[in-house]
């Protein structure tokens, strides 16, 4: 079995009038060892898939499996301790605590596992040696660069060693030459043979992943292998033609992503999504 399996998940929230279908029967595995991009554009759900892959978030319908476990079974707490022991998070916007330095920052979460501060400083320190920030452990978060407070978050990540690291548009506020360097540190914890979630609207960052998804409507409406150092397919389509968008585009109010889903796929794939009762599992059986 795949380390993560969605099997129809669907999330929703609200309530009555105001309920949005944030997910609409996702079905998705990912093997040990990939690095799977998340593109699409924004409001399509990835971020919702995100949070349910890194049990921060249940799915309303569907079953979710992480490592041959059924995740969505678990209590909260059980949730919990699978996700400090499995997974780290980056986020777009760091989420550094503003009244702690760098090192307690990134100790932070050993504190729940009860080790002693001495041991907790020392490997908070080494996880801040692995990504070149050893120099800055008595800096307060206010004091850092974009770049620099990524990278830490990226050791408070890796502190408790999991084998899942989950990055929501992790360079979405860094300039060219700190995306570079934060995407060669995921790279590294990827050819240490972890799994990375990485969402990003930047076709450019696909070079880096094995695998692409596409998200549109809460639905995944692509799913691409690409060679490490390529950019995907799809991606560069995006990518290209967000070259040629006009001012008149842009006056629009059409952004390139939007436009370049590709709409064929999204119908086709749509419909078959769409599919109920006994033409799905005719569907399903068929496939198998
Ligand atoms: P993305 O990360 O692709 O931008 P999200 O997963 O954040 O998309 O959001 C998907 C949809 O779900 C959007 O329409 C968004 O408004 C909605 N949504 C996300 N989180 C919530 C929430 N906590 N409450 C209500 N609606 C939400
Ligand atoms: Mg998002």
């Amino acid at each position: 079995m795949a380390l993560i399996e969605l099997d129809e998940v669907s999330k929703v929230f609200g309530f009555g009038e105001a309920t949005t279908l944030a997910l609409d029967e996702v079905a998705l595995s990912v093997e040990k060892g990939e690095f799977l991009a998340v593109m699409g554009p924004s409001g399509s759900g990835k971020t919702t898939l995100m949070n349910i892959i890194g049990l921060l978030d249940r799915p309303t319908h569907g079953d979710y499996n992480l490592g041959n476990e059924s995740a969505s079974r678990l209590k909260p707490i059980q949730q919990a301790k699978l996700r400090r022991d499995k997974i780290g998070f980056v986020f777009q916007f760091y989420n550094l605590l503003p009244g702690l330095n760098v090192l307690d920052n990134v100790s932070l979460p050993l504190a729940y596992r009860g080790m002693t501060p001495v041991r907790r400083a020392k490997r908070a320190s080494d996880m801040l040696e692995l990504v070149g920030m050893r120099d800055r452990e008595y800096f307060m978060p206010s004091q850092l660069s974009g770049g620099q407070a990524q990278r830490a978050a990226i050791a408070r990540a890796l502190i408790n060693k999991p084998s899942i690291i989950i990055a929501d548009e992790p360079t979405g506020n860094l300039d060219s030459h700190d995306s570079k360097v934060v995407m060669e540190l995921f790279s590294e914890i990827h050819r240490q043979g972890n799994t990375i979630l990485l969402v990003t609207h930047n076709p450019e960052l696909t070079r880096y992943a094995s695998r692409v998804i596409y998200m549109y409507d809460g639905m995944i409406v692509g799913d691409e292998k690409t060679p490490i150092g390529q950019m995907a397919r799809h991606a560069r389509r995006i990518y290209f033609k967000k070259q040629r968008v006009t001012d008149s585009d842009i006056a629009a109010g059409v952004s390139a992503m939007l436009k370049d889903i590709p709409g064929k796929e999204i119908t086709s794939k749509t419909k078959r999504k769409k599919a109920t009762g006994r033409k799905r599992r005719l569907i399903k059986r068929s496939k198998k």
